[in-house]
């Protein structure tokens, strides 16, 4: 039987990440993979109607595109696979109105009237140093940071609340602007770091835009696979792990899976403590998502809507608050806060002819087994009058029902945790170096552990870089 030196089970973004890191390094290594396609939460099916390609899990690319890992000349392919809506966001108001985060701060703040000069002196420096900003957030937070002051400026605005942040600005477009960015924390808009959430997404839409892939979120895994392939490494599909010992031999072995999931694979021999410090992870609250195949373009009211590639739907500042704090309250808001996309507007090879797909989810208590696809079409219909008459097929997957096809999404929860300020500076468990699980030899290297969820393979990079370093002799992975 082969022996490999390393063996990952999963292959999300954060496993294929790993995986390439290691066999960068010349060593040997597997992945295994429980679904019969690669990817994890980059994945492109035909979910609807024959010839409606839609993303099963991520759709918009932002913190793929400002990740270190991806702008390795490796990926050259698939950065010019990314395909930029002319507005990165957008977010419809009553009236026909909408606020959008357009490619400059300055069209931006033009827009915002007397918000513009408040907006341009907020964004205008992260913008310019995001960099070092990306460096330390998409980073287990442990070293110093390379520009103190740079990190220094986004943790003061960035460790507040989204309405704190808020009020900064007068007008409701600006504060609806920063609350459709702040809702991605899935945290109430009243918590401890939801306005770094915004900031951090919204100086991402003026630095790298907010990308969609051509073809679909399933090019991510393809290149992935390609690089790992191209290296040497080996990736087997369709097979479920139930426990470690089912692993072909390695002296490592990495699981991009959910603590829950870590617990069950490695059984007793976690030492109790971890175990128990693993059970008081918590997940965050659920997704419901939504796919429609239609007929045509979303017909919204306000222009700036058209042309973006993402949009978020729930109206003012106030009101998106009042849905978030439901859903962390376990209720299921009448209005939902709906993140939507729509790859159509830069990618004609979504759907045939003149069809679109579109792409949406809102939060929902963690478990809920609602299906709240008529309340997400409402708010489509509140901004687009006239949507329904394009639905040509509509599928939606309940938050208790998302583990069916990644047993990751615990209860819906598309995130890896809840990003708690406990578990955004310390996931799963309070450690150094949280990758490290406390039986010899084994690694988490999935969103569960820093920098958390999103598509971006830095979970996996820090992951595979301790291996490197406690096995094969590596530099001190952080
Ligand atoms: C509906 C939805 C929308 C999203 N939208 C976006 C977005 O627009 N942009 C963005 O950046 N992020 C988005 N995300 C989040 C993003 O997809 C995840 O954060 C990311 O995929 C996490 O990567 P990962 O490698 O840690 O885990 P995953 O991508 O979840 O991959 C884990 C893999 O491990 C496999 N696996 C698990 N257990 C086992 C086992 N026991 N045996 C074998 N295989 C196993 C799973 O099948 C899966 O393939 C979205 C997620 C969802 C679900």
């Amino acid at each position: 039987m082969t022996r490999y030196d390393a063996v990952v089970v999963g292959s999300g973004p954060n496993g294929l990440a790993a995986a390439v890191t290691l066999a960068r390094a010349g060593l040997a290594v597997h992945v295994v993979e429980g679904a019969p396609t690669p990817g994890g939460g980059c994945r492109t099916e035909e979910l609807t109607l024959p010839g409606f390609r839609h993303d099963v899990c991520s759709a918009a690319h932002p913190l793929l595109a400002l990740s270190p890992f991806f702008a390795d000349p490796a990926f050259d392919g698939l950065r010019a696979r990314l395909v930029q809506p002319e507005v990165p966001f957008a977010h419809p108001l009553d009236g026909g109105r909408a606020v959008a985060a357009y490619r400059s701060v300055a069209s931006t703040a033009e827009a915002l009237g007397s918000d513009g000069a408040a907006y341009r002196r907020l964004l205008g420096p992260l913008v310019d140093d995001l960099e070092a900003v990306v460096d330390a957030v998409l980073a287990p937070i442990r070293r110093p940071p390379a520009r103190p002051w740079a990190l220094a400026r986004f943790g003061v605005a960035g460790a507040g609340s989204l309405e704190h942040l808020a009020r900064r600005f007068d007008g409701t477009p600006a504060r609806a602007l920063l609350a459709g960015a702040g809702g991605h924390a899935v945290r109430p808009l009243s918590a401890p770091l939801t306005a770094g959430f915004a900031l951090l997404l919204t100086a991402a839409a003026h630095r790298v835009g907010w990308p969609v892939v051509a073809g679909g979120s399933s090019g991510v895994a393809d290149a992935l696979v390609d690089e790992l392939t191209r290296l040497g490494g080996t990736v087997e599909t369709g097979r479920w792990v139930e426990r470690l010992s089912d692993l072909p031999a390695s002296t490592a072995v990495l699981v991009d899976v959910a603590p829950t999931a870590l617990l069950r694979l490695a059984g007793d021999r976690l030492p109790a403590g971890y175990r128990r410090a693993l059970g008081r992870f918590v997940p965050g609250p659920g997704v419901c998502k939504v796919d429609w195949a239609l007929s045509g373009p979303v017909p919204w009211t306000a222009e700036a809507c058209r042309a973006a590639g993402t949009l978020h739907l729930g109206g003012t500042l106030r009101e998106v608050a009042a849905a978030e704090a439901d859903v962390a309250a376990g209720r299921l808001p009448d209005r939902p806060y709906c993140i939507v996309v729509q790859p159509g507007v830069v990618d004609a090879t979504r759907a045939p002819g003149d069809g679109r797909t579109l792409w949406a989810y809102c939060h929902v208590p963690n478990g809920s087994d609602r299906d709240v696809a008529d309340a997400v079409q409402a708010q489509l219909e509140r901004f687009a009058p006239g949507f329904g008459d394009l639905v040509l097929e509509r599928r939606s997957v309940t938050a208790a029902r998302m583990a069916d096809h990644n047993p990751n999404y615990v209860g819906g929860d598309i995130g890896g945790g809840g990003n708690t300020v406990r578990q955004t500076l310390s996931r799963p468990v309070a450690a150094w170096n949280p990758y490290r699980v406390p039986v010899p030899g084994l690694f988490l290297c999935s969103s569960s552990a820093p920098p958390g969820g999103g598509v971006h393979g830095m979970c996996g990079v820090y992951a595979a870089r301790t291996v490197l370093h406690d096995l094969f002799g590596g530099p001190p992975p952080f």
